[in-house]
């Protein structure tokens, strides 16, 4: 019989219930009465609260609203953690791999209980409405599922070949001592995944939050203390990057980063961590998942409506800052101003808002993101039509109208750069070639899609739409754990495919021992 009863994804809640509104509601006024608390880091399972003062996490809806306040680690830190880390090395790697497992369905259950409690924290501190900030804790959760069943396959012997007179194995062993950075947009989600996933085959890791999201990791920790992980298999270091982020990557005390982020900082990891240090016996292992510039085709045989609806789902929810949003939507001529035309009426009917009253967009990040993103609309109203949007909402956070830009040249900064905040770019094509030809004019290739009744042209760009995740006919956003596993082409990173069967088997190496009797 099964450990576990067979995986399934995690529901989602139906917010168009009052009751589930309701309940929503009720757990962010308990986390509101929590705001504004002090965090520690978390050290070998001990709570450490060095004086080089504390990161500010403040919500980005409103600005005047601290989140927490979580200590920051500097270079001492750095080495005790890293210290505590290997010491819980020893006895964790060598647990059976279902001990492991249990841990993380536990883990699964202590956050399913928590659900919209993990939930309201992230509307405040990262400013996701219900059904996107539920999603992302479903996510957190289905990660430690699936990897907890996907774990029970890699233990064993591996099939290879007899040999006379001797006995030959090969098997699959933990490498060691991790750092996982994951970015502020899944917050709890990626951060989940890429930590416990080498958790589970056996590793032990340090997590570097982003600095704009400290808090849900705070929170992160309470639910792994609850599990009963043992105390330094997962540790948890908040800081500046500039005080850690080279400290961690180039240390000679790692063996792997895993990184999920920008194409900048994952490109300036790559290149560090391949430096080798005095002292340092193994090379490191960097997996980056990286941006991306997503596309979706829309041809003049595609159901209009639908392929409207999809659109403006995958380019403004949360506020376009996933690494999967639609960016380019590219038109077939024919139906070019039929498409615009929908996509208009359906962006101005979003609302923008607080996430905390549910509104369909919320606001950005942070300063910084306001600042980019405002550069690329000035930039666009240079280089294409502005045909909605464009202004800032309530200045009380960081707030910006969804933005559509019409006849986009596919030279224009805003049809080949990641903007990452809601800005949609729509572009005319001569013809489906055309089209393709548009959507794979770029240095990534993480998620596109296509809408289209022509059976022909469907499987075409199966065969040559270059991204690592395609979607044929729906929105091009929400990837589920262990259904679509997840992770682009080309500068879109390195394919670890989260979520994935092959996911757990990047923080293993293969022994082979041979004897003879
Ligand atoms: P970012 O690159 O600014 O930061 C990512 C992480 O790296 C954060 O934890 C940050 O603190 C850390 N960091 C920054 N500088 C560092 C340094 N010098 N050394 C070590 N760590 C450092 O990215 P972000 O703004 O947090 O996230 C948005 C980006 O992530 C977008 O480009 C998005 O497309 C990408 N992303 C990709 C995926 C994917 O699966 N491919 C998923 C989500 C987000």
């Amino acid at each position: 019989m099964d450990l576990f009863e067979p995986y399934k994804t995690e529901p989602y809640s139906d917010f168009s219930q009052e009751s589930v509104q309701s309940a929503y509601r009720q757990a962010l006024e308990e986390v509101r009465a929590q705001l504004g608390q002090d965090y520690p880091l978390i050290i070998g399972g001990e709570k450490v609260t060095p004086a080089h003062g504390f990161l500010e996490s403040v919500d980005p809806c409103n600005t005047q609203q601290i989140v927490g306040r979580s200590a920051k680690a500097k270079r001492k830190e750095v080495e005790r953690a890293l210290t505590a880390a290997w010491d819980a090395y020893g006895s964790w790697s060598r647990l059976t791999m279902s001990e492991r497992a249990r841990t993380l369905v536990k883990l699964a259950a202590v956050m399913r209980r928590r659900k919209f409690e993990l939930a309201a924290w992230e509307t405040f501190e990262a400013s996701k409405n219900y059904a996107e900030a539920e999603a992302d804790v479903a996510e957190a959760i289905d990660f430690c599922e699936y990897y907890a069943r996907q774990a029970l396959k890699l233990d064993g012997p591996l099939e290879t070949y007899d040999y006379p007179g001797e006995e030959n194995t090969s098997f699959l062993i933990p490498i060691g001592v991790g750092v996982v950075i994951p970015p502020w947009n899944f917050l709890l989600a990626i951060m989940v995944g890429t930590a416990v996933g080498p958790v589970v085959v056996g590793n032990t890791v340090i997590v570097k939050p982003s600095p704009d999201t400290p808090i849900i990791a705070q929170k992160f920790m309470e639910c792994v203390s609850e599990a009963g992980f043992p105390a330094g298999v997962i540790n948890l270091l908040t800081g500046e990057d500039a005080d850690i982020g080279d400290l961690l990557v180039d240390h000679p005390r790692v063996r792997f980063i895993n990184f999920t982020g920008s194409l900048d900082t994952g490109l300036r990891i790559h290149e560090r961590a391949a430096k080798l240090q005095p002292g340092q016996k193994w090379l490191k292992k960097v997996y980056a998942e990286l941006g991306g510039k997503d596309a979706l085709i829309v041809d003049e045989t595609a159901p209009l409506d639908m392929a409207a609806d999809a659109a403006v789902a995958s380019a403004f929810s949360f506020q376009g800052q996933k690494c999967s949003a639609l960016s380019r939507l590219i038109v077939v001529d024919e139906v070019y101003d039929g498409l615009l035309e929908r996509v208009v009426e359906r962006t101005k009917n979003l609302s923008l808002g607080p996430a905390e009253t549910n509104a369909d967009v919320g606001a950005v990040i942070n300063q910084k993101a306001v600042a980019k993103t405002m550069g690329y609309i000035e930039n666009g109203k240079t280089e294409a039509r502005l045909v909605l949007g464009g202004g800032r909402g309530d200045d009380a956070g960081y707030f910006i109208e969804p933005t559509v830009f019409a006849d986009v040249p596919q030279s224009a900064s805003i049809a080949c750069e990641e903007i990452f905040g809601p800005v949609l770019s729509v572009m005319r094509a001569r013809s489906f070639d055309h089209a393709l030809e548009l959507a794979n004019a770029t240095v990534y290739g993480l998620t596109g899609g296509v809408f289209s009744r022509d059976r022909s042209r469907l499987e075409r760009a199966r065969r040559e739409f270059h991204v690592g995740n395609l979607y044929l006919n729906r929105k091009i956003t929400g990837a589920l754990v262990g259904v679509q596993p997840f992770g682009g082409f080309n500068l879109s990173g390195s394919n670890a495919k989260a979520g994935g069967p092959d996911y757990l088997r990047l923080f293993m190496e293969m022994k082979t021992v041979s004897e003879r009797y």
